[in-house]
C-alpha cells in the first residue's frame, strides 16, 4: 500500500452536522438600486434573481442597474461630493466608524447572507469576510483627519466621484477595500457589486442609512458586466478596480486619453515555495490554507506550489493525506473546509481547465468526498508532474486546485516563482531569516508571506506587479489611490 493510502487512524469517526441557522436574517424579498441616500427602482435595468450556489435556489430579487441607472447614481455622488469633502475629516471619520460598528452588530447576519448568496463556509465569512471589512473601516476612520501624514505632509484633494467595481469571491470585504479609504478621503461613490452577490452590499446600504450617512455618499448599483462598463465610461473622476486581469485591460483601454485616475487589482498565480529546511508539517497548514480557502476563489491563492526536490515526496503525501480531511458541503455548516463553487459559470472554467491538466499529461488525484446533488462543487485537487509551461502552471484556475512544480536551488526556485505574467503574492517556507529576505527581495510580487500564507490586514497595503495591476489598498499607501496630491 502506498503511503499516501495509509489510514491516518484506526478510528472512524465523523462530526455532526452544526449549521448555522439562517432564521433571524432580515432579507427582503426584493432589493432597489441604492441611488441619493434610497433604494429605487431601476429606470432601464431590470430585477434578477441572486442564486445561492450550494442549493440553486433563488435567496432575494436584486435590481440590476441599466446606462440610465448608473448615470442617476454618478449624479446623486456628484451632488453630495462638495459637502461631504468640505465636511472636516473628524466629522467624515464619525460617519466611517459607525459604519464599521454596524458591520460588527450585524456581523452575524451578514455572514450568513454571504455564504448564502456566495458559497463560502460560514466559518471563513463569520471569522474572516466580516470582521475584517469592519476593520477596514475603523482603520480609514482613524485616516480621515490625518491624510497628510500619509502621503508625506503634502496638500491633498479627494478625487471626485469614483466608480468601484468589485468581484464575487470577498463581496462585503472588496465593497470595504474600495468605500472606506474613498470615503475618508472626501470622495463619493458609485459601488458596482458582482453579479453573482449583491447582497451584502445591499445590506451595506441599509447600514449607510442607519449611520446616517448624507444621500448620495454611497451608491450601489448591482449589476452584470454591462452594468460595470457603464459605470467605467460614466462621468466619474477615478476608476477603482477589481476583478480579471482581461477585465482589467478592457477598462485601461476604455479609460485611455481621459485623464481618469485609475487602479486594478487584477488576477494571480502566486508561487508558495517550499524550502527543505522548512518546518513541513506547518508549510503544509499553511499550503491548504494557501489554496483551499475560499474554494481558491482567491487572488493571491499559492495555485502554483513550489516544492524543493529532497522534500516534494514527503510534502506531497502530508499535502495528500491533510487533503483528504477537508471537509467539503454545506457553506452553512460550522464544520465545512470547502464550500460550494461561487456559479456554474466558474465550476465549467475549473473543468475545463482541470482537463486540459489532465490532457497536458500532469497527474491529477481529487479527494474522493460525497458532493450533494445540487449546486455547484469541485472536490479539492492536486497535480504532480506538471511542467512550467502546462496550462495549470500558467493560467488562474480560480478554484481548488494545486499545481505542484519542484526546483532544486534558491536560484531556481526565484526565476520559477517569477515565471509568470502575473505578480500578486507569494509564499516563503523556510527556517532560515536571511533565506527568506533574499528571496523576498528577489521575487516580483505584490504580498509576500513568510512562514504564513493568506493573511490580511488591514494595515498592510495589498496590490501586484505586472498583469495583476497597479495601486495598493490597505494602510497609508491605500489613500493615495483616492487623493489628488500637491
Ligand atoms: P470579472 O473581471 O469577470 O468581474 C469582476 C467585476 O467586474 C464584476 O463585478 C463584473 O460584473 C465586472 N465586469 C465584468 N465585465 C466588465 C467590464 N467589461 N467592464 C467593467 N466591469 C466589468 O472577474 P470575476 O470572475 O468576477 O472575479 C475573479 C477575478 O478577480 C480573478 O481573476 C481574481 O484574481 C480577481 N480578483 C483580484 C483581487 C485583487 O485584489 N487583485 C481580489 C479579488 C479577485
Amino acid at each position: 500500500m502506498a503511503a499516501t493510502d495509509t489510514p491516518r487512524t484506526r478510528i472512524t469517526w465523523d462530526y455532526a452536522p452544526a449549521p448555522e441557522s439562517p432564521d433571524h436574517v432580515r432579507l427582503r424579498d426584493s432589493y432597489g438600486l441604492f441611488i441619493g441616500g434610497a433604494f429605487v427602482d431601476p429606470r432601464d435595468g431590470q430585477r434578477v434573481p441572486s442564486i445561492n450556489p450550494a442549493t440553486e435556489e433563488p435567496v432575494a430579487e436584486v435590481a440590476f442597474g441599466g446606462a440610465q441607472d448608473v448615470a442617476a447614481a454618478v449624479e446623486a455622488a456628484r451632488a453630495a461630493q462638495p459637502r461631504w469633502a468640505a465636511l472636516p475629516g473628524r466629522e467624515r471619520a464619525k460617519y466611517v466608524f459607525r459604519i464599521a460598528r454596524l458591520i460588527q452588530e450585524r456581523a452575524r447576519e451578514l455572514a450568513i447572507v454571504e455564504s448564502l448568496d456566495g458559497g463560502k463556509p460560514i466559518r471563513e465569512s463569520r471569522d474572516v469576510d466580516i470582521p475584517l471589512a469592519a476593520a477596514h473601516f475603523f482603520h480609514y476612520a482613524g485616516w480621515a483627519d490625518k491624510l497628510r501624514y500619509g502621503v508625506a505632509g503634502r496638500e491633498t484633494a479627494p478625487y471626485g466621484v469614483v466608480g468601484q467595481v468589485v468581484p464575487w469571491n470577498f463581496p462585503l470585504l472588496m465593497a470595504a477595500w474600495k468605500l472606506a479609504p474613498a470615503l475618508a478621503c472626501g470622495n463619493t461613490s458609485v459601488l458596482k457589486p458582482a453579479e453573482t452577490t449583491p447582497l451584502t452590499a445591499l445590506l451595506l446600504a441599509e447600514i449607510c442609512q442607519e449611520a446616517e450617512l448624507p444621500d448620495g455618499v454611497v451608491n450601489i448599483v448591482p449589476g452584470d458586466g454591462t452594468t460595470g462598463a457603464a459605470v467605467v465610461r460614466s462621468d466619474v473622476d477615478k476608476v477603482a478596480f477589481t476583478g480579471s486581469t482581461a477585465v482589467g485591460k478592457d477598462i485601461q483601454a476604455a479609460l485611455a486619453g481621459r485623464g481618469v485616475g485609475l487602479t486594478l487589482e487584477l488576477g494571480g498565480k502566486s508561487a508558495n515555495v517550499i524550502f527543505e529546511d522548512a518546518a513541513l508539517d506547518q508549510a503544509v497548514e499553511g499550503i491548504v490554507q494557501g489554496i483551499f480557502f475560499n474554494q481558491g476563489h482567491v487572488c493571491c491563492a499559492g495555485s502554483r506550489l513550489l516544492i524543493q526536490e529532497s522534500v516534494a515526496d514527503e510534502v506531497t503525501a502530508k499535502l495528500w493525506d491533510r487533503m483528504r480531511l477537508l471537509r467539503v458541503g454545506d457553506p452553512l455548516d460550522k464544520n465545512t473546509d470547502v464550500g460550494a463553487i461561487n456559479s456554474a459559470e466558474q465550476l465549467e472554467r475549473i473543468e475545463a481547465l482541470v482537463e486540459a491538466g489532465v490532457e497536458e499529461g500532469a497527474v491529477r488525484r481529487s479527494v474522493a468526498c460525497d458532493l450533494p446533488e445540487r449546486g455547484w462543487w469541485f472536490a479539492p485537487t492536486i497535480f504532480t508532474e506538471v511542467a512550467p509551461a502546462h496550462r495549470i502552471a500558467v493560467e488562474e484556475i480560480f478554484g481548488p486546485v494545486v499545481s505542484v512544480l519542484t526546483f532544486r536551488t534558491q536560484a531556481e526556485a526565484i526565476e520559477n516563482a517569477n515565471n509568470s505574467r502575473y505578480g500578486l503574492a507569494a509564499g516563503i517556507w523556510t527556517d532560515k531569516g536571511s533565506k527568506a529576505f533574499e528571496v523576498a527581495r528577489a521575487l516580483k510580487a505584490g504580498v509576500i508571506w513568510q512562514n504564513t500564507y493568506n493573511k490580511f490586514d488591514p494595515t498592510a497595503a495589498f496590490g501586484g506587479y505586472k498583469e495583476s495591476g497597479f495601486g495598493r489598498e490597505g494602510g497609508a499607501a491605500g489613500l493615495r489611490p483616492y487623493l489628488r496630491v500637491s
